[in-house]
């Protein structure tokens, strides 16, 4: 199998080979090389040191030097180049307690996590696939280099690891491996909540989201987010959801290709806890150490799932979207035309919601007016009126507000304030 190397990944091999050092690309590169995908970054593994290796380029970075990683710089891109590795133990479930260089490339293989991700590559030598890495990612299998158990023992976040690689790629757990991570589940407390959170986040926003339910089968999910454990059925739910979430942005859909870049991790957080209580879903995400944005964007999702269907007249659509906000329609609207797809509409009353979103967006390119900025009064005018700034005023905006929701002919400005002296 022929890997084709990168010119600068080409580059560093043989500056390390000339200075009689060996170097291989190794891990995630070669693993979606061989898949036939292109790689997010290429990794170097060497036997050089540390030390070694900054004597050779020009341009490097000191990004690990205890665990023997140095980055080099060529262009504007960063290669770490990292010295063949053997971790110590474990002793803290996480991170081996101290490392120690080896000269052999199997040994480094053997500190890896996944067969998949333990091949190295060189133009000279070909794969190295000590492991049976290739013959497991033909069959579509995570499996853990070695024994399962002293693997997830060293390292509660591969169990977690093992699922996101299981979403990512469409594979699936080899059998001990699974059931080696169900019995060590509780090594997850050992693992920090952004760690967690971020596996969390790239399974649920992979092409496979619906392998999230392999951690709930397995047990896993107790140890993080209890919330989701209620029932089964829930969780193979929002797992049905997920799994629509994405069809519907592949197929390039309004609904969820609409929704802005930086609101996706939160829709799709909002969608797994999607049947949680709003104070259950607050808790998660500080216990998780969510960011602002995602956790307001879930939560959002989450509490306008709670709202009393609206009916679909053009009323209502203008009345439910100056509920919900009008910035946060796109992803909100985006969580219900999900959930409404995974359901099915066929003989279940309930209300359309992707026509009605589709006439939202028509009322809105229509210009109506569904938030107190797009009245056509402002305070100022109301002032000139002789209404006093402060609570009062708020209080006339919004009766005029809901004026304007039920009849957008009356977003006039001298309509507006003849109301507004009638209050
Ligand atoms: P991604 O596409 O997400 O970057 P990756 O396989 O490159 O996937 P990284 O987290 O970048 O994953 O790690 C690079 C390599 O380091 C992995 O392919 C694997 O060989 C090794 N590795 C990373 N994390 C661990 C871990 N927790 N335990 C053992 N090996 C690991
Ligand atoms: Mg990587």
């Amino acid at each position: 199998m022929e890997i084709l190397l990168p010119e600068k990944v080409r580059h560093i091999i043989s500056v390390l080979n000339g200075n009689g050092y060996e170097a291989f690309a190794v891990g995630g590169c070669i693993r979606d090389s061989l898949l036939g995908r292109k790689p997010k970054d290429w990794d170097i593994t060497t036997d050089a040191l540390p030390e070694q290796i900054k004597k050779c380029f020009d341009k490097t970075v000191d990004t690990g030097l205890k665990h023997g990683t140095v980055t080099v710089v060529l262009g504007h891109e960063g290669f770490e180049v990292t010295t063949y590795r053997i971790d110590g133990a474990y002793s803290d479930g996480r991170h081996p307690d101290e490392v120690s260089f080896t000269a052999n490339l199997k040994e480094d293989l053997a500190r890896r996590d996944f067969t998949i991700n333990a091949m190295a590559y060189n133009d000279e030598t070909g794969l190295v696939d000590e492991y049976g890495g290739e013959k497991d990612l033909k069959a579509g299998i995570i499996r853990c280099v070695g024994d399962p158990m002293q693997r997830f023992e060293e390292d509660g976040l591969r169990i977690l690891r093992a699922v996101r690689f299981c979403a990512q790629l469409g594979f699936e757990p080899e059998k001990n491996t699974l059931k080696t991570a169900g019995l060590l589940a509780s090594r997850l407390t050992a693992v920090s909540a952004e760690r967690i959170r971020a596996e969390i986040e790239k399974t649920i926003l992979s092409p496979y989201p619906e392998k999230f339910i392999i951690a709930y089968e397995a047990g896993i999910t107790k140890y993080f987010i209890s919330e989701t454990d209620s029932t089964g059925d829930i969780v193979r739910a929002v797992c049905g959801r997920l799994k629509e979430m994405r069809r519907l942005k592949e197929a390039g859909d309004l609904t969820v290709s609409y929704v802005p870049k930086e609101n996706e991790a939160g829709l799709a957080w909002g969608l797994l806890f999607s049947e949680l209580s709003e104070k259950g879903a607050k808790e998660c995400f500080k216990r998780l150490k969510f960011d602002n944005l995602t956790a307001r964007t879930a939560f959002d999702i989450i509490s306008a799932g709670k709202l009393e269907p609206p009916k679909q007249d053009d009323v209502s659509v203008r009345e439910y979207a100056s509920l919900v906000k009008v910035e946060k329609m796109p992803y909100v609207m985006a969580a219900e035309c999900v959930k409404e797809e995974y359901a099915g509409n066929v003989g279940k009353e309930y209300w359309k919601a992707k026509d009605f979103y589709k006439r939202y967006l028509e009322l809105r390119s229509l210009g109506q007016c569904m938030q107190i900025k797009e009245l056509a009064v402002d305070g100022n005018d109301l002032i000139a009126a002789g209404i006093p700034r402060g609570k009062q005023m708020g209080e006339v905006m919004d009766r005029l507000l809901k004026a304007v929701l039920k009849d957008p002919e009356f977003n006039d400005k001298k309509k507006l304030l003849e109301l507004a002296l009638t209050f």
